[in-house]
């Protein structure tokens, strides 16, 4: 097989696969150390999905009020529904306050307060004094463009080190060898149809999450989850993909996302008859109750016959209210949003939203190193060796069942820095790379090659839409056995369309219809472990509502997913919740009843 596709070899300390947020903190932090580092991204990194972050990355820098970081942590175990584990939870929060500055000095034009320090707005599930007191302003925002923001800045940083960046690139696969250790990645030039093999001491797969897999996302269609895909073929585990987090205000129709900024500024949501409803669903957080609540409110009241429109299945957004000049200056990119896309004055009526898929919780399990872990030999937390994972590609696990809204930014960061220190410890620079692993180019270029000539009736993109339909319907805000056992025989269905897939473009140079190709089959394997692991837990937590044991049961279920994919055969176990932290500067926060 490599004779028809010729390799190009490249070596490093490291290298990163994507160059979003997360990927780019860990590209820089790694060259910082004089490491040789490459970044591997498919597409430029300033159009990574990061860009479109609105509004602002959480630390409890307390600017506005009085805040502390064991506050943002018991808001962050609570908002996981238990399901967190409280050492990464820890580490995140108590690092938060100085990545945020960091930031500041990479040179984020973040918003001031009038005595000039970082603006920070309200946000859901934020609150002071250990979930006590009122609602904490603590999420750090540039207007509501705060990703953009970001990832200019980042991108700027990393290009000051010594980093190689081949944009453009798209990894294939992971190289391991017989000992399950991971020796580097393959990619296709997209621009070439070049193949090039980096063999790597450390591997960071930042490779963003897998929205796409739905029919209604907030995310780019980049988002196809092709980190967990490559893991997922090399035999190792998934964890906690039944968490799929719906954000509350994608505008209907369109999909975009109008940012949880815009209730932390005063908006509020109402039903047909103009009711403001989550005064019912939570009484002292309302409409800035945790996504996973405010959705689920939502469609109760469309179910119930209460939701706006000709077909009554939204809701309204209000921020009329509000100060026009405020919303200038605080919310000026999704007042062009609502415009363009549900042509709306925000300043005049209210804006028409409906739950839309936006985050994974679930992904690639790491240690809070940024260290891929599996279960093995009865060990739940055995560490693969060269192998990273940061971002929402990965799950450390901070977000638990249901991550709140501005703790991913601050996720990337952390932990991308994080696994940038990890790597500097445990490797020499210029230590010498092992042989070649023949067998693991043929595997990457036999797939590459079996999609490129593929000949069967059904075209990617029907395929593509038949699985984001299936997980539209059958595993979305409201769960039932029924609906599961339904959707697993759905979603198996269209696995076994992938050996009928037909890709028409032959050639290597700018094979789109390939791409496409090569993300599904990144995706489906993801889908079908949404199913099985939504279907398998029966308990309600955090994001994953299933109607027929709505109590969370902790007896049973406190406790992660972990699953296998291997051949079309799903594989399900457990793995323990870490029910400690990471020092003594705070106590394991016991489970308590989770509410707003
Ligand atoms: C519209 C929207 C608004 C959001 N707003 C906020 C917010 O205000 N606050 C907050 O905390 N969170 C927010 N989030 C969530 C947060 O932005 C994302 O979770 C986060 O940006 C993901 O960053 P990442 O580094 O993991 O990956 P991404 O930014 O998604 O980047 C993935 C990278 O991987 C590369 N890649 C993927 N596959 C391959 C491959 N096969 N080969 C090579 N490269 C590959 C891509 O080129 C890209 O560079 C928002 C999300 C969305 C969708």
């Amino acid at each position: 097989m490599s004779d028809a596709y010729p390799i190009i070899d490249h070596t490093y300390d490291a290298v990163v696969v994507g160059a979003g947020g997360s990927g780019l903190r860990a590209t820089m932090g790694i060259a910082e150390t004089g490491l040789k580092t490459a970044c591997i991204t498919k597409v430029f990194p300033t159009r990574s999905h990061t860009v479109a972050a609105q509004g602002g990355i959480a630390a409890s820098l307390g600017n506005m009020g009085p805040d502390h970081w064991t506050w943002h942590m018991y808001d962050t175990v609570k908002g996981s529904d238990w399901l967190g584990d409280q050492d990464a939870i820890e580490y995140l929060c108590r690092e938060a306050p100085a990545a945020v500055y960091e930031l500041e000095h990479f040179g984020v034009p973040f918003s001031r307060t009038p005595e000039g320090k970082i603006y920070q707005r309200a946000f859901g599930g934020m609150t002071q004094n250990m979930g006590e007191g009122p609602a904490a302003q603590r999420t750090c925002a540039a207007a509501d463009r705060t990703g953009h923001a970001m990832l200019h800045a980042l991108y700027q940083q990393s290009l000051r080190f010594d980093a190689d960046f081949f944009i453009e690139f798209f990894a294939l696969d992971l190289i391991m060898d017989d000992d399950g250790t991971c020796r580097g990645v393959i990619a296709l030039e997209m621009e070439t149809g070049q193949i090039h093999r980096f063999r790597s001491h450390n591997t960071v797969l930042a490779t963003g999450g897998y929205g796409r897999a739905y029919f209604s996302a907030t995310s780019a269609h980049t988002c196809t989850g092709d980190g967990g895909g490559m893991v997922l073929r090399a035999g190792l585990p998934m964890q906690d993909m039944e968490f799929v987090q719906f954000h509350p205000t994608g505008i209907y129709g369109a999909g975009v996302l109008i940012t949880e900024g815009a209730r932390g500024e005063g908006g509020y949501l109402t039903n047909s008859e103009g009711e403001r409803f989550m005064e019912r669903y939570a009484p002292s957080a309302k409409d800035l109750a945790s996504r996973d609540v405010v959705s689920r409110s939502m469609a109760m009241e469309i179910r119930e016959g209460r939701g706006v429109g000709k077909e009554g299945d939204h809701i309204f957004l209000h921020l009329d209210h509000i100060d026009p000049d405020i919303l200038g200056e605080r919310l000026p990119g999704i007042s062009e949003t609502a415009k363009i896309f549900a042509g709306v004055d925000v300043t005049k009526g209210p804006i028409p939203v409906t739950p839309t898929v936006h985050y994974n919780m679930g992904g690639i399990q790491t240690n809070y190193q940024g260290e891929v872990v599996t279960k093995q030999d009865g060990d739940p937390d055995r560490v693969v060796p060269g192998l990273f994972a940061v971002g929402e590609a990965g799950c450390v696990s901070v977000h638990g069942a249901n991550r709140l809204g501005s703790n991913s930014l601050i996720d990337l960061v952390v932990f991308g820095r994080g696994t940038a220190h990890r790597i500097h410890e445990i490797t020499k620079p210029g230590t010498k790379h092992g042989d070649i692993i023949k067998s693991e180019d043929e595997r990457a270029l036999a797939r590459l090659d079996k999609f490129r000539t593929a000949k069967g009736g059904s075209p990617t993109a029907e395929v593509r839409t038949a699985m984001q339909k299936t997980m539209q319907s059958n595993a979305a805000v409201f769960r039932t056995s029924e609906i599961l056992d339904e959707g697993m025989q759905k979603i198996n269905a269209v696995y076994q369309r992938m050996a009928d897939l037909s890709v028409t473009d032959r050639g290597l140079i700018w094979n789109t219809d390939l791409i496409e190709t090569l993300e599904l089959d990144n995706m489906i394997g993801q889908a079908v472990l949404t199913m099985a692991m939504a279907r398998n837990r029966t308990e309600s937590r955090g994001a994953h509502m299933h109607e027929d044991y709505p109590d969370r049961n902790d007896d049973e279920w406190m406790t992660h997913s972990l699953g296998w994919f291997r051949d079309g055969q799903v594989e399900l176990d457990t793995r323990p919740v870490h029910s400690y932290t990471l020092t003594d500067a705070i106590e394991y926060i016991k489970p308590k009843k989770r509410v707003y």
